[in-house]
C-alpha cells in the first residue's frame, strides 16, 4: 500500500464547510442538521479510507454534500406500507385490519387537535375516557357496562388480576390457547397472579369437572374461543350457557374470552358463523372480552363488556391506568363502532368486512383482467398464470373456514433460487409486494388488492424484475 499523502488528506473538506454549501443547506431544511451532519461524517469517512488506500483527487464539499443526500434518501421509513397478497385477511404480521376512512379521519382529527379526551363537555368538568365508546358498546352488545384498553390481551389480564390475584381460576385443559406472538393463557394467569385450576382433559370437559374445581378460592371460571384450532371426534365440552349457570352458583363471575368476536352476524354476509359479543353476553357471562383488530376491523384494542359493578372493579384496578387506549385510538375506535349502527352499508365501510365478503368471480376477474399487464413487467424470465385459491380469514378467526379466491400464479423459468430472489426483490421495493410461496410458485392472492390500487401494484412489479430480465 502507498503511503497516504497527508498533504492531500488535509484538503478534504470540514464538515462545517460541507455544511455550507447550499446543497447541504437543502437536505438540513428536510432532515435537521444532526441527520444531516451525521450522514457527511459518514461520507467523510468513507472518503478519508479511499484516498489513504489509493491516490484519487479530493472531492469538493458540494459533492460531499450530494453524496451525503444520495444516503438519506436511501434510509427509508422502517414500517412501510405493503401489499397484502398473502390472502390472509386479518394478517397479524401485517397490521391486521385496515381501517374505514372514517376512523382514519377521526384519528386524524384527534392527533391535530385538541380532543375532550376526558373532560365533560356537559359540565365543564374532568370526564372519562371510556365515556366516547361506552353507551355505543351498551348498543351493540347489550351488555349493562363497557371498558377498553390496550389489545384483548390486556383485557385478559386485567379481569384475571382484577377478579382472581392470589386466587384461583378455573379452565378447560382443551382451551389452553396460544395465539401467535406469545400470548399463551397459562404464562397470561401466571403474570396475572392467578392460580390457573386446569379441569377436564384436552378433549372432553364436563360440568361436573368445573363443580368440583370450585372452591373458597375460586375467583373466576374461563371460558375461552379456541380461536385458533378445534378440537375434533369424541369431544365434550361444557356450554356457555351452562358453564354461567355453574359461575353464578359458586357466586363467581365467568368471563367468556371471544378473541376475535364479531359484533354482526357473519352468517348474514355469507360466511360461516363467529360468536356474537351479543350472544355471548345473552347467554350470561358476566364478563366478554374480544380484540378491536381482528373482525371488527377497527384499531388495536380490546373490549371488555359486561355486569357493571364488575366493570366498575376493574376501572378501580391501577393496571388499567397502564392498558389504556391513547385519543387517536379511542377516536378510530368510536368511529368504526358508530357504522356498525348502520349494518346495510357496513359491508362497503369496512375494509375487512369488504375483503372477506369479495366473491371469487370478482377476484378471478381482475386476476384475468391484470394478466397481460403482470406478464408485460415480469419479462421473459417468468411464467404467470391465475389459479384459484383459498384465503384465510387470519387472526384466528375461523381458522377451518377458508373463502375461495383467485392468485396470480408467478413461476420462474430458471431456478427455485431465481423465484426466492424475485421474491426478495418484491419486498425491497418502494412498497413491497408480500405473497405466499408454495408449490415452487410465488402466489399473489388478489382478495385484498383494491381497484384503486392496481397501477401501484403494477408498478412495483415493474419495479421488482426491473434489471433483471
Ligand atoms: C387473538 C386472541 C387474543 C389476543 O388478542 P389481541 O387483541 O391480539 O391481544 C386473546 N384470546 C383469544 C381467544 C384470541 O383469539
Amino acid at each position: 500500500m502507498a503511503e497516504p499523502d497527508i498533504a492531500l488528506l488535509r484538503q478534504i473538506p470540514a464538515v462545517a464547510t460541507v455544511l455550507a454549501t447550499p446543497e447541504a443547506a437543502e437536505l438540513v431544511e428536510a432532515h435537521g442538521r444532526p441527520v444531516v451532519t451525521d450522514a457527511i461524517r459518514d461520507v467523510l469517512a468513507g472518503v478519508r479510507i479511499a484516498m489513504a488506500r489509493e491516490a484519487r483527487p479530493v472531492p469538493t464539499a458540494a459533492g460531499i454534500a450530494r453524496e451525503a443526500g444520495e444516503k438519506l434518501a436511501a434510509r427509508r421509513a422502517s414500517l412501510r406500507i405493503v401489499f397484502n397478497l398473502t390472502g390472509i385477511v386479518l394478517h397479524t404480521n401485517l397490521g391486521r385490519a385496515q381501517l374505514a376512512d372514517a376512523a382514519v379521519d377521526a384519528a386524524v382529527q384527534a392527533m391535530r387537535h385538541p380532543v375532550s379526551l376526558e373532560y365533560s363537555l356537559d359540565t365543564g368538568s374532568r370526564g372519562e375516557r371510556d365515556d366516547h365508546v361506552r353507551d355505543l358498546l351498551r348498543e351493540l352488545t347489550g351488555a349493562e357496562d363497557a371498558t377498553v384498553v390496550n389489545n384483548n390481551a390486556a383485557a385478559v389480564l386485567l379481569c384475571l388480576n382484577t377478579f382472581a390475584l392470589r386466587r384461583e381460576a378455573v379452565v378447560s385443559r382443551g382451551e389452553l390457547i396460544e395465539i401467535g406472538g406469545a400470548f399463551r393463557m397459562p404464562d397470561i394467569m401466571a403474570r396475572a397472579g392467578t392460580d390457573m385450576v386446569e379441569v377436564g382433559t384436552t378433549n372432553r370437559t364436563h360440568a361436573a369437572d368445573y363443580r368440583n374445581a370450585l372452591n373458597e378460592r375460586t375467583g373466576l371460571v374461563l371460558k375461552v374461543h379456541t380461536s385458533n384450532y378445534r378440537i375434533q371426534g369424541f369431544t365434550a365440552g361444557v356450554d356457555a350457557r351452562e358453564l354461567a349457570a355453574i359461575a353464578d352458583e359458586a357466586g363467581v363471575p365467568l368471563l367468556n374470552d371471544l378473541g376475535s368476536g364479531s359484533l354482526v352476524d357473519l352468517s348474514r354476509h355469507g360466511l360461516a358463523k363467529e360468536p356474537t359479543v351479543r350472544e355471548a353476553v345473552a347467554e350470561g357471562a358476566r364478563l366478554v372480552t374480544f380484540s378491536g383488530d381482528k373482525l371488527l376491523g377497527g384499531p388495536q384494542a380490546g373490549f371488555i363488556v359486561g355486569d357493571a359493578a364488575l366493570i366498575a372493579q376493574i376501572n378501580r384496578n391501577p393496571l388499567k391506568r397502564a392498558l389504556r387506549v391513547d385519543k387517536m385510538r379511542l377516536a378510530a375506535i368510536e368511529a368504526t363502532l358508530r357504522l356498525y349502527r348502520d349494518p346495510d352499508r357496513l359491508g362497503d365501510r369496512l375494509p375487512t368486512l369488504r375483503y372477506l365478503v369479495r366473491e371469487a368471480a370478482a377476484i378471478h376477474a381482475q386476476a384475468e383482467r391484470l394478466l397481460p399487464d403482470v406478464a408485460a413487467r415480469l419479462g421473459a424470465s417468468f411464467d404467470v398464470d391465475v389459479v384459484t385459491c383459498l384465503s384465510q380469514i387470519g387472526s384466528g378467526a375461523l381458522p377451518l373456514d377458508t373463502l375461495q379466491s383467485a392468485a396470480l400464479r408467478i413461476r420462474a423459468r430458471g431456478s427455485q433460487t431465481a423465484l426466492e430472489q424475485f421474491a426478495a426483490r418484491l419486498r425491497a421495493v418502494p412498497r413491497p409486494v408480500i405473497g405466499r410461496i408454495a408449490d415452487g410458485a410465488l402466489h399473489l392472492d388478489l382478495r385484498c388488492l383494491d381497484a384503486g390500487h392496481e397501477a401501484a401494484f403494477l408498478d412495483a412489479l415493474a419495479a421488482g424484475s426491473a434489471g433483471h430480465p
